[in-house]
């Protein structure tokens, strides 16, 4: 194995067995494509590639675009395993639980901070996701928001200010003061630290009215909205996602008739959050009902401590298929594609002339073995921006480690 290439030179990417591509062309099989600038600059058959400074082969191995992950908490402190264990003992979910996480986090430092997001970064990498979103929402001051948000932004252009995740103790007799604050001082310290405004819209968060205040002072700020909807019950999240002309409406399990048409005739995509429901053995969302009504479909991490306490998109597109009765490449396209349209990205989720130069080689002979082999890494390359970031397989693992 040679050093890896880097965005001066041209890459040829060779004997792909089947490229996934995301868009109208489909699948190609004995595919080929080349990278110039980081970017995708040709694809087409390997039998009419041109040839470029760098070859590199796939080994007939099936090539798709790398992971877009929309949705994930990860500028915490804390954990929240023995809260799993009784709830897999029977006991039941509710928003509260965040409080503790809350906690640990403003008694956190940002070196710390820092290194639990670099360490959850790292984990998303090695498993195939090159985009991903950060939300803030553990810090629930103007200080610990700000904070958060500005270690955020380090990792990612995609974060989030989740000012409104939940209602902080010291506020519990004052909900109105706090969504005052949140609209006000918080969101003027968050802003230019972040490039969306989401809410948790739901049972023992926010109601529609409050939610509705929090996402209008956002795009009032020049935010762009997303929400945490219909997760715990039924409410008004996805109506409203879909009113404000929200990127996404993430988790989506319970809808209604008239929530999922309002979904399927938007620009709204709806997320699901498969770890959230595992971890909380709760009903799954009906990905089914949704995608045969023409509804925009993602699949997202949730990766936090106290719900989702993942990173693995594969494990994540695997419970999909067997859960939300998706088939494998509605999945796929979902954590790719769906993705990247959750955060309104057209450079990523899909590989195409002028795209992002992001996509995973599978130690597969197709996609399906995503969720036929769950729990197996079949990743066997990541590549971001036209650079080799992971590499799997055993014999790469030493050759990094020679170098
Ligand atoms: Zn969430």
């Amino acid at each position: 194995m040679t050093d890896s290439p880097s965005t001066t030179s041209s890459i040829l990417i060779t004997d792909i067995g089947l490229l996934s591509t995301q868009t109208e062309r489909g699948d190609i099989e004995d595919a080929a494509f080349v990278i110039e600038g980081g970017r995708i600059a040709w694809i087409g058959a390997q039998s009419s590639a041109p040839s470029a400074d760098i070859r590199w082969s796939a080994s007939g191995r099936c090539v798709i675009p790398g992971f877009v992950d929309s949705h994930a908490h990860l500028v915490f402190a804390g954990e929240r395993s023995a809260e799993f264990a009784a709830r897999m003992a029977g006991q039941s979910y509710s928003a509260g639980g965040i409080a503790s996480t809350v906690s640990a986090t403003r008694a956190a430092s940002d070196e710390e901070l820092q290194r639990t997001v670099a360490a959850l970064v790292a984990e998303l990498l090695a498993s195939g996701v090159t985009t991903f979103e950060i939300k803030s929402g553990y810090g629930l001051t103007v200080h610990d928001e700000q904070r958060s948000l500005s270690i955020a932004s380090d990792f990612t252009p995609e974060t989030t200010f989740l000012g409104a995740h939940v209602v902080p103790a010291e506020f519990r007799d004052d909900p109105g003061g706090y969504v005052d604050l949140v609209t006000g001082d918080m969101l003027d310290s968050c802003r230019v630290h972040a490039r969306w405004v989401d809410v948790f819209c739901d049972r023992g968060a926010f109601d529609g009215d409050q939610a509705r205040a929090i996402l209008s002072a956002g795009i009032e700020a020049g935010l762009l909205p997303r929400v945490h909807a219909n997760q715990l019950q039924h409410g008004p999240g996805v109506q409203l996602a879909v009113e404000m002309d929200a990127a996404s409406a993430d988790h989506c399990t319970y809808l209604d008739d008239a929530d999922i048409d309002a979904l399927a005739n938007s620009q709204t995509v709806a997320t699901v959050l498969p770890g959230a429901e595992f971890s909380t053995r709760s009903p799954y969302p009906d990905a089914r009902r949704m995608l045969d009504a023409g509804v925009t479909m993602a699949i997202a991490t949730d990766c936090n401590p106290g719900s989702s306490f993942t990173t693995s998109m594969p494990w994540c597109i695997s419970m999909a298929v067997r859960e939300m009765h998706m088939t494998p490449a509605e999945a796929v396209t979902a954590a790719t594609l769906g993705g990247a349209r959750a955060l309104r990205r057209d450079d990523v989720g899909r590989i195409t002339q002028g795209a992002r130069a992001d996509f995973i080689v599978l130690d597969a002979p197709s996609p399906i073995y995503l969720a036929y082999r769950p729990g197996v890494n079949v990743i066997a390359e990541v590549w971001r921006n036209g650079e080799l970031v992971e590499a799997n397989s055993s014999s790469d693992k030493e050759a990094s480690a020679d170098g």
